[in-house]
């Protein structure tokens, strides 16, 4: 199916290898926050090294606008360099060399090929290993595998497997859980995927457009005017599956006052923040029962703890699920791990944007580029 070059096809040995890699992390104070990225991102880095290539190392972090030390990859070398017995540098040679921020170049977002060519310049071989990276066109994931050899690393490799069995030959019952804030983000998604799966469980912020769409009085939940049409045609679809009952609250606080209603039953003022118990054991056990499962979405306002438990059944299920089971979206990620369930999971995708328009049935430019090269 990929049809791309990976590190097996390659001797890097003496090579000049460019890697891109996701290092966009949180920056506190001149200090890297949360290291999960880096520390994802080294195992291709040292394997590399180890193959006796020369390693230069770049990613952008934040968006600015051109160079701002705020933005600065030297925190990221010196986080790497203590995560690694490699030696790590920040613009001068090491072992691993990090690059400056790739969005302090001016043609980077614009992929112009100046820009395109400095990335080339100095390398034998390109690693594409950013999978977040690869929605979109810039210098350093389109433009410079125009022009060095490039292939996949093991990390965009294995998102790409991984999230592309809910594309293809996907193992049946096949069962897709959406929820989140917005239908709007989700559409694309619904869309691309709804005519492959057995079932699509809807929670979430988004469920309440659904259900405003069936005639329900929703209070003051979170409704999307403008996708009321569109989602009238949804609700039709058998294999839609929306909440029965919801945890509802009378403000959009962590210690509003909270109860459990129907879904026809929600009062002036009140607004749902969670699915509620009956909703959250029914999709629970979908989810055990299926072969393949995508989840992308909290089931409600996870962060607060009162809302959590639909989330957390739904997280749960998940692990005990005995097939194939990814979560997508920064935010669903972020809830699992603070349940303590990220590992109970087969897949969990690091990638938001560039995931959720893999499901859309799009292309990835910087994926795409990668099949020129078939040696
Ligand atoms: P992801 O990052 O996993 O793709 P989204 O960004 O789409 O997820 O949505 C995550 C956000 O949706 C969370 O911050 C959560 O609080 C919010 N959310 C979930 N349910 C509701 C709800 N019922 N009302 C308002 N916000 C909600
Ligand atoms: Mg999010």
């Amino acid at each position: 199916m990929n049809r791309y070059l990976t590190l097996k096809d390659v001797d890097v040995s003496g090579l000049r290898v460019l890697v891109r890699s996701d290092l966009n992390v949180p920056i506190e104070e001149g200090h890297v926050g949360d290291d999960f990225r880096i520390r994802s991102a080294l195992p291709t880095l040292e394997r590399l090294v180890d193959s006796r290539a020369a390693v230069t190392v770049c990613s952008h972090l934040g968006r600015p606008k051109g160079p701002d030390p705020a933005f600065s990859l030297e925190p990221v070398a010196k986080r790497m360099d203590e995560l690694t017995e490699r030696t790590v540098s920040f613009n001068t040679p090491g072992d691993i060399t990090v690059m400056e921020n790739t969005r302090f170049l001016d043609g980077e977002t614009a992929n112009d090929r100046e820009t395109a060519d400095r990335f080339a310049d100095d390398f034998d071989l390109f690693v594409q290993d950013a999978f977040g990276s690869v929605h979109r066109a810039h210098a350093s994931t389109v433009g410079v595998a125009e022009i060095v050899k490039s292939v996949a690393g093991p990390l965009l490799d294995d998102e790409l497997k991984a999230l592309g069995r809910f594309l293809a030959d996907t193992d049946h019952p096949y069962t897709v859980v959406l929820g989140g804030a917005k239908v709007s983000d989700k559409l694309g998604v619904i869309d691309n995927l709804l005519p492959k799966v057995d079932r699509m469980l809807i929670g979430g912020g988004m469920c309440f457009t659904f259900l405003a769409a069936q005639g329900h009085e929703v209070g003051d939940s979170l409704v999307e005017e403008s996708m009321l049409d569109t989602v009238k045609d949804l609700v039709h679809e058998t294999k839609t599956f929306l909440p029965s009952d919801v945890v509802i609250g009378d403000s959009f606080t962590a210690d509003s006052k909270h109860q459990v209603k129907p879904v026809s039953e929600i009062p002036e003022g009140w607004m749902g923040l969670d699915i509620g118990p009956d909703t959250a054991g029914q999709f629970a056990g979908l989810i055990r029962e299926s072969a393949s499962v995508f989840w992308n979405g909290p089931m409600g306002v996870f962060e607060w703890e009162p809302y959590r438990s639909g989330t957390e059944a739904v997280a749960r299920a998940m692990g005990e699920c005995e097939g194939f089971t990814a979560v997508g979206g920064g935010d669903s990620a972020a809830a699992l791990r603070l349940l303590g369930l990220e590992t109970t999971v087969s897949h969990l995708s690091t990638g938001g944007g560039a995931g959720l328009e893999l499901l859309e049935g799009k292309i990835l430019p910087g994926v795409a580029v990668l099949e020129r090269w078939t040696q």
